[in-house]
């Protein structure tokens, strides 16, 4: 037990390799925990929250209804279902996010 405290201490000090000025807006959910935010948001509501069209699986993308560089938080109430494609909802809100 105590060799085993001594090296959790050790991990614990280990110094952060990620630059501190990093870390304001492009923090955001990543890997599998953005996975099963994903299913649980559609699973919700599987239809497009700007246009309505329902979409499958592969049909959307998660988009911050606040977007983050913009100060949105990064929670599931600040997540919708928008549809993709070079005219879907997701890539003309991003536009207007990024414009802003
Ligand atoms: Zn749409």
């Amino acid at each position: 037990m105590a060799r085993l405290r001594t090296l959790a201490n050790r991990v614990a000090m280990a110094p952060t390799r990620q630059p501190a000025n990093h870390r304001s807006a492009d923090r955001r959910m990543t890997g599998r925990a953005l996975q099963e935010r994903r299913l649980r948001i559609w699973a919700r509501d599987p239809h497009c929250a700007d246009c309505g069209r329902l979409v499958a699986m592969h049909e959307f993308e998660l988009d911050h209804k606040v977007a983050l560089v913009n100060g949105g938080p990064d929670v599931d109430d600040n997540c919708q279902v928008l549809c993709i494609g070079p005219d879907g909802c997701h890539h003309r809100k991003t536009r207007v996010d990024l414009s802003r």
